[in-house]
């Protein structure tokens, strides 16, 4: 039999600290090795699976799709894509527009470019993000995450990003530099600790955002497609922000990426576009990801499984208040902030010997991101994990 390990590290750029762990299927949270162990998925793909694996409306859809057409470009009517943009703005409640992409930095990019464009009349182009930020991993979006490990290398990067400690340090830049057009944020967090902005801040911010004309540009793109319990963080908030970014969630696994934005009538022929972006393939299996968590939040199943999650989390947190030091996050978007990083390592490496998926995110934190779709047996069964990981420390 081929030597796959030894394949990939002969042929792939060794961009990723891979684990060689050699999944084959998955049902559910649940996913199987090809040497038969079953695992607990408390990652869902970092954010994608909303899901889970192998959703048996989700594999009919994009059956479906793929026996009539997968793709053909957008210098034509796309279908499922015009009903998907349409749908994505009447659930959020939010008047924009909506531009398709296949990832979320592009999703960001596009943010990026309507914000330059926006500014372009008033000669403003500075866009301010925030301190362990993340935002894709092009030169435009490593140079508006604000992490300098990201900015080691790969210079020069585009001028016009500016980086604030928190949100009044931005709204103190943004008063003081009249070339600002723009503050981008995560509402919450990803890979800077899973952390919640606080709610009054994100208010103030929004009301300066306002007054002032600046555009108030919310990446969600891991915070979006309910993982905070709502289909966006920003209703969570509750805050009317210019410019969405989306990816992750939203196509359940096939790559989509989507910016919406009230400016609806920045672009024209020509300004953006995208080779793939909202094809036939991604968009009808993003509509049907909407269709299955949007009746899943309306039963009320959405709201008491994330209770059931929180619940263990208090828990386990408790009992071991000696490693675990605080939680955080929103919904189906948690953290485990851990004392410190070696032990934050060794509880990743012993949950995958306990046969359970975790991730790590920075400010020693261990990072939960379940499929939306989880159940209460899967979720049990997990935590059950963790703890006999978390006893072997
Ligand atoms: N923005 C946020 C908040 C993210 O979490 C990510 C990915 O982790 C990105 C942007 C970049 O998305 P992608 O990897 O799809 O380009």
């Amino acid at each position: 039999m081929d030597n796959l390990e030894q394949i990939d590290r002969d042929y792939i750029f060794n961009t990723y600290a891979r684990d060689y762990t050699h999944f084959s299927y998955g049902i559910g949270a649940k996913l199987y090795t090809s040497d038969g162990r079953e695992f607990i998925d408390f990652t869902s793909g970092i954010g994608v699976n909303s899901l889970g694996h192998n959703n048996k409306k989700l594999v009919e859809t994009i059956s479906h799709q793929a026996s009539k057409m997968l793709h053909i470009s957008n210098l034509f009517l796309i279908e499922s894509q015009a009903k998907l943009a349409k749908r994505l703005v009447l659930l959020s409640g939010y008047d924009m527009k909506v531009f398709f992409s296949n990832s979320g930095l592009e999703a960001n990019e596009c943010a990026i470019k309507i914000a330059r464009l926006y500014g372009e009349k008033t000669k403003r182009y500075k866009i301010i993000t925030l301190q362990n930020s993340f935002h894709g991993r092009s030169i435009a979006t490593l140079a508006a995450s604000a992490q300098d490990k990201l900015h080691k290398h790969f210079a020069p990067f585009p001028s016009g990003f500016l980086y604030a400690s928190d949100i009044s340090n931005a709204i103190e830049i943004a008063k003081q530099d009249k070339e600002v057009v723009g503050i981008m944020l995560e509402l919450i967090q990803g890979e800077g600790g899973i952390y919640a902005m606080p709610k009054d801040s994100i208010k103030s911010l929004e009301r300066f955002c306002k007054e002032n004309d600046v555009l108030l540009m919310i990446d969600e793109i891991q915070s979006g497609i309910y993982r905070s319990g709502e289909l966006l963080a920003s209703q969570v908030y509750d805050i009317k922000p210019d410019i969405i970014s989306l990816a992750k969630g939203l196509a359940g696994g096939v790559p989509v990426g989507a910016t919406m934005s009230s400016k609806k009538n920045i672009f024209e022929a020509g300004d953006h576009g995208s080779t793939f972006g909202g094809n036939p393939l991604s968009t009808s299996a993003a509509l049907c990801v909407l269709d299955v968590l949007e009746k899943y939040k309306n039963s009320g199943r959405l709201d008491k499984m994330i209770a059931v999650f929180d619940n263990h989390l208090k828990s386990i947190s408790k009992e071991f208040n000696g490693i675990i030091k605080d939680i955080s996050g929103i919904g189906f978007m948690r953290g485990l902030k851990i004392r410190d990083d070696e032990t934050l390592g060794n509880i990743v490496k012993k949950a995958r010997e306990h046969n359970l998926l975790v991730l790590k995110s920075g400010n020693s934190t261990l990072r939960l991101l379940p499929p939306i779709l989880i159940n209460n047996d899967e979720i049990n069964d997990g935590f059950k994990r963790l703890k006999s990981a978390l006893e072997s420390i």
